[in-house]
């Protein structure tokens, strides 16, 4: 993946994550305070039935004819009411009670008598008395209405105002002094005598925020957009693939054409030569004295016809990859000799000389007499072209030499020589300076040379022309 991409994928998995962390967030919030405000409310509930208890209890004790002494009412009541501190009462106005009288009961008992139900005296934050109309009072410890133990466990924290301070009923020191989202709910007790406030809290610190969603989700977005990129990728390289095979079977089209326009100049020596042979024969045949050279003139058809022939397999050579040619140890004299034989009568009627020089006699090199023929005759040719416009004598020299362990054939002519620019790619496919050329003949040579392990070189020669070597392992010779 290049960075851009892959930043893209960075960028793509982030917002992807960030959408989904905070509708997970949103959610679990959602949740957590439908499950406080559902504790909030239970709470509120077991504080309120203390409370109305202690409303029954205070009725039933008016209702009694003959109540039992306060002292003695107590401990029974005790043990099913924890809360409760002390009760006693007023018969006559006089104070009976297990606790001393607290101050201002009197007033409280004609306060709850004009409401018609019992009304609270505080004695402090915790403690309060609670006076009914009849004089019956009961002191209470708020905060042994409901054990902490017995509250929801969806709650932090709980206050209850009995006086002016709330009262903490409730404090869970998991939630104390952690940042965190705060949910606050305020609720009255049900009892009308003692609607004391009671406000309920509750931090979502980060212990309870949803770290198991969210690496989740981190992982199955990060893989869900890996995938997603993982696609993308293997349809470009598809798209990509499709494209680059569809410019290779245009390029290969047009490679096509220009082949077969390579092999139509390829093919056009031999068969010029066998167009000429049959017409020098049909005219000779008449005389049957020119017997012999009637048959001269079939067998260098033949020769010719197989030439093209071998032309066309080698040119197949050039394109697909074959096997190592034949080796054989070769006479260069009489390949020359057949060169000459054909080329000499048309080189001629350009006013051109071929001469051959074999300065190392004995030596043969080794290789495919075709190949080394065609690379020869497209040797010959090229100099043949290039002396066409050449005022003055017209040369082309044939030398064969051993050289190094090599047989080095090379042929030269007195044109114009090689531009500099044309040198380095003179045996690439293709390239030509000439107007009808194919630019194939030289990429053909290199390539026939390669195949029996030889080489082809250019040079420019002083005062004028082009030297081209063709060096071959020499038969008998180690390599
Ligand atoms: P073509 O003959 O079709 O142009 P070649 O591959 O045979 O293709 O030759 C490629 C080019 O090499 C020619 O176009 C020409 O410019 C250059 N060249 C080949 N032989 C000679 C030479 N003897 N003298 C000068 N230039 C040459």
């Amino acid at each position: 993946m290049n960075p851009f991409s892959r930043t893209r994928a960075l960028f793509c998995w982030l917002a992807l994550f960030c959408a989904g962390a905070i509708w997970i967030a949103r959610q679990e919030y959602v949740d957590q305070y439908e499950r406080f405000f559902q504790s909030t409310s239970i709470a509120q509930r077991m504080l309120s039935q203390k409370t109305v208890q202690h409303e029954a209890v205070l009725a039933t004790l008016a209702a009694l004819s003959h109540p039992p002494a306060p002292e003695r009412l107590y401990p029974s009541l005790q043990p099913a009411m924890p809360q409760l501190l002390g009760l006693g009462h007023l018969p006559g106005g006089v104070w009976a009670g297990s606790q001393p009288e607290p101050p201002g009961l009197s007033a409280a008992a004609g306060r709850a008598q004009q409401l018609g139900r019992p009304v609270t005296m505080p004695v402090d934050g915790a403690r309060y008395w609670l006076v009914s109309p009849s004089g019956w009072s009961l002191l209470i410890d708020a905060r042994q209405l409901v054990p902490p133990a017995d509250f929801p466990p969806g709650l932090g924290h709980l206050t209850l105002t009995v006086d002016r301070e709330p009262l903490s009923l409730l404090d869970k020191p998991s939630e104390g002094g952690l940042p965190g989202w705060t949910l606050a709910l305020q609720k009255p007790l049900g009892a009308a005598s003692q609607p004391f406030p009671m406000r309920s809290t509750r931090t979502l610190t980060p212990a309870t925020w949803p770290w198991t969603a969210w690496l989740g989700w981190a992982a199955a977005s990060g893989l869900l957009v890996a995938g997603a990129a993982a696609w993308q990728r293997s349809r470009a390289e598809a798209r990509r693939q499709q494209e680059q095979a569809r410019l290779a079977a245009m390029a290969r089209l047009s490679t096509l054409g220009e082949m077969a326009a390579g092999i139509a100049h390829e093919l056009n020596q031999p068969l010029t030569a066998i167009l000429a042979q049959t017409r020098a024969a049909e005219r000779l045949l008449d005389d049957d004295e020119e017997r012999p050279a009637v048959r001269h003139a079939l067998l260098a058809s033949a020769e010719q016809a197989r030439r093209a022939a071998d032309i066309i397999s080698r040119m197949r050579a050039l394109v697909q990859p074959s096997p190592p040619a034949r080796r054989e140890a070769l006479d260069p004299d009489a390949l020359v000799a057949s060169l000459r034989f054909l080329r000499e009568p048309e080189l001629a009627r350009q006013g051109i000389r071929l001469t051959w020089t074999n300065a190392t006699p004995g030596a043969r090199p080794l290789g495919d007499r075709v190949a080394l023929e065609q690379i020869l005759h497209n040797l010959v040719q090229n100099a043949a072209d290039a002396l066409a416009g050449v005022p003055g004598a017209r040369h082309i020299a044939l030398e064969g030499r051993a050289v190094d362990g090599t047989y080095q054939f090379s042929v030269s002519d007195t044109g114009p020589g090689i531009a500099a620019d044309a040198l380095p790619r003179l045996f690439a496919p293709f390239y030509t300076t000439r107007e009808q050329g194919m630019g194939l003949g030289l990429a053909l040579c290199d390539t026939l040379a390669g195949s029996m392990d030889g080489r082809i070189a250019a040079r420019n020669l002083s005062p004028a022309g082009a030297c081209f070597t063709v060096s071959l392992p020499q038969a008998g010779v180690p390599a």
